[in-house]
């Protein structure tokens, strides 16, 4: 019998993942929870919301599965993985403990500064009198961060100081993000490329996984407003063998070693967001989970068995060689709702899909759309993540850009200029 891999979570990152699980010899059946349109054509999904940590551990009790694995942050920050080693079953993810990397930024500030890992300068505050006095410090334009979760909302750059003032003093009432922004990070603003690292660690060792981009605009240029990300390429290119060793020495060692000084033992994926500035690579954040979309184009290269790797980290055995890439490029091209990151509609019929599916180095992942009587309707502000492979980058937006151009719903939009800065200068 092979193995009965479930996954939680139901956007593009929870598809790649499905897709990317269901190549492996082992597995002979993945579920998903929820799950969504798209996935249910791949995977057996479960109507389970993915913050019920109740519902999540009564499916997993009745399904047994051999392998659990966890997509979004919010179920892990909330304990999941905690719930499901307690009842001895195979998860992969974080404890809540080790999670705080992500769900609270002033502690990944400050263990950062116990363990030298270098991130811009920043002052935490719980009060707009404290803001007040750490502002000086700083010189516009500033960042502020509200400490909790907030959905890809919790970051906004103030371009004056009292703008900044204004908003920490908003999120500290609670009015904009409720709980997460009881307390603020201010930080210093950075100039450079940014840069996904990801790393898997079994609590001890780290294996690096291929680099990506993302771009979190929702508009070409990089303009317009911030979203949970609007495409994402990985090429060799982004990083070079010399700074991914760097990175390893000087960012995720440090982290996964502190967190087990700590006795919060790092087991999962550790998802390093970077500014490649002028000083050397900073930390701007850390997230405890794969990243969306980085993981649709990251898993495109993935060669090797994406279910050895994962037990690897949960038994403790993780090496360098853990994955295997491709030397090819990939790309991921997220396909939005009308409206979107705004107020949008739902329940518009796309179609399409099987004539972009049909295209070479080609696969749509969904990551918001539903299905009914046969047809597939979109239910999220990201609806689908057309991604592609190719010999090189230029090659690999091609084909996802002539495959987005198939898929039509009304009021659709996507940006025209993923990797597009990559691609720059090969075309001089
Ligand atoms: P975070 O959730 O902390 O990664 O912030 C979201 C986005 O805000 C990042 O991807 C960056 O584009 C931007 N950002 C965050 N911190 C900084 C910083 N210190 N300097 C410049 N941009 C930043």
């Amino acid at each position: 019998m092979g193995m009965k891999v479930l996954v939680i979570g139901g956007g593009g990152r929870e598809h790649a993942l499905v897709w990317k699980l269901r190549q492996s010899a082992r597995v002979s059946e993945v579920l998903c929870a929820p799950g969504n349109g798209g996935i249910s054509e791949e995977a057996e999904c479960a109507p389970v919301d993915v913050r019920n940590l109740d519902a999540l551990v009564e499916l997993a009790t009745r399904l047994r599965p051999d392998l659990t694995v966890v997509g979004p942050e919010l179920p892990l920050t909330l304990g999941v993985a905690d719930e499901f080693v307690r009842r001895g079953l195979p998860v992969f993810g974080p404890t809540q403990a080790a999670a705080r990397l992500e769900s609270s930024k002033g502690f990944a500030k400050e263990f950062m500064q116990r363990y030298q890992v270098p991130t811009p300068h920043y002052a935490i505050c719980i009060s707009a009198d404290e803001v007040k006095d750490a502002l000086p410090h700083f010189h516009p334009p500033i960042v502020v961060k509200a400490d909790g979760l907030a959905a890809g909302k919790g970051v906004v750059i103030a371009q004056t100081t009292e703008e900044a003032a204004t908003v920490a003093a908003e999120m500290l009432s609670g009015k904009l993000l409720g709980e997460a922004g009881a307390k603020v990070v201010l930080e210093e603003f950075l100039e450079g490329e940014e840069l996904s690292f990801l790393v898997m660690s079994d609590g001890e060792r780290v294996a690096p996984l291929a680099a990506a981009q993302d771009h979190k605009r929702v508009g070409d240029g990089d303009t317009g407003a911030n979203t949970g990300g609007m495409g994402a390429y990985s090429t060799d290119a982004l990083l070079d063998p010399q700074m991914r060793e760097w990175l390893l020495t000087h960012v995720a060692r440090p982290v996964i070693a502190g967190m087990r000084a700590e006795d919060a033992e790092y087991r999962g994926i550790l998802y390093c967001g970077l500014m490649m500035t002028a000083r050397g690579p900073m930390v701007l954040e850390f997230n405890c989970r794969f990243g969306d979309p980085e993981t649709q184009a990251i898993l495109m290269r993935l060669e090797s068995d994406l279910v050895d790797a994962l037990e690897a980290a949960i038994e403790g055995r993780v090496s360098d060689g853990d994955f295997k890439w491709s030397a090819e490029a990939s790309v991921c091209v997220v396909v939005a709702a009308g409206g979107y990151p705004g107020s949008y509609e739902a329940g518009k019929e796309i179609t399409g899909l099987e004539e972009a599916a049909k295209m070479e180095g080609v696969k749509v992942f969904h990551a918001g759309t539903s299905k009914r009587d046969g047809a597939l309707y979109t239910a999220g502000g990201r609806v689908l993540g057309v991604s592609a492979r190719g010999g090189d980058l230029e090659t690999a937006v091609g084909r996802a850009y002539s495959a987005a151009e198939k898929i039509r719903f009304e009021g659709m939009h996507y940006r025209k200029d993923i990797a597009a800065s990559a691609l720059k200068p090969a075309a001089q």
